[in-house]
């Protein structure tokens, strides 16, 4: 489904990722752990080109994103086709603040996958309704709470119907009482076999709803492995460090 390929990148003298590689199979929830700084919002970011790395594949069933079947980097207009294929969930919502709730939602399925309004309408209300929200739909995002915003923001990922998810830190910018009701909706989609990966510090989540854990420290994949084994006895070091201290 999805492949990371040997990806590399540097942001000056600072290597961030050092030859990621690791696959995600179909129905996968994979959840990336580790320390500030050890490249995991990079890695989603090069995952979708929103970050060109500066070496390595990514492959989303089997079509390479950002080279073209030509061999050359993709234009933008390419790009912005083929990331609809990747639903991407910012820890900052990132909604349009101009559209209402459910244009929020309608906006990249009609103008970027130039399906018809009314069928992407219909659905749009189905995943509203889904997340807990269809009283929402004509409201604009400022009205939201934090927890109803990312809500919104999850429904807005899957109205393109993309083959794979991407959370980065979704409940992170949220009061502790909304972060409940967001983790809700992820572990329903969780347990639907979404394909999934979710950078998050609930460690919780991450135990029960993740087939498989990504840990990460200074750019490079230090381990990986089901959670039951990875939380009770991890391979390494750094990962019974990390796990010690915020699980
Ligand atoms: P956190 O848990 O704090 O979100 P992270 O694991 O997501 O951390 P990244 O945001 O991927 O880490 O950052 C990895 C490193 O790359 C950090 O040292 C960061 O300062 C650096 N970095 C990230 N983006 C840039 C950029 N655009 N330019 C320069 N350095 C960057
Ligand atoms: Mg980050």
């Amino acid at each position: 489904m999805l492949d990371v390929a040997g990806i590399s990148k540097r942001f000056g003298d600072l290597q961030v990722l050092s030859d990621i590689s690791f696959t995600v199979t179909r129905g996968e929830t994979v959840c990336v752990l580790g320390p500030s700084g050890s490249g995991k919002s990079t890695l989603l970011r090069c995952i979708n080109w929103l970050e060109r790395p500066d070496a390595g594949q990514i492959y989303l069933n089997g079509d390479r994103i950002g080279i073209n079947n030509g061999g050359v980097v993709m234009s933008d207009r390419e790009l912005s086709r083929v990331r609809t294929r990747i639903g991407m969930v910012f820890q900052h919502f990132a909604l349009w603040p101009h559209l209402t709730v459910l244009q929020n939602l309608m906006e990249a399925p009609v103008q970027v996958q130039r399906r018809p309004a009314a069928e992407v309408r219909e659905e749009a209300m189905a995943l509203l309704a889904k997340v807990g929200l269809s009283d929402k739909a004509d409201v604009f995002p400022a009205r939201l709470s934090g927890g109803q915003k990312q809500r919104v923001g999850i429904a807005r990922a899957l109205a393109m119907k993309p083959d794979v998810l991407l959370f980065d830190e979704p409940t992170s910018a949220l009061d502790p009482e909304l972060v409940g009701e967001v983790l809700l909706v992820m572990r329903e989609l969780a347990r639907e076999g979404r394909t999934m990966v979710i950078v998050t510090h609930e460690m919780g989540f991450a135990r029960d709803a993740a087939t498989r854990i990504l840990f990460m420290d200074r750019g490079r994949v230090v381990e990986t492995g089901p959670p039951e084994r990875f939380f009770v006895s991890p391979d390494t070091e750094r990962a019974r460090q990390f796990i010690q201290r915020y699980a």
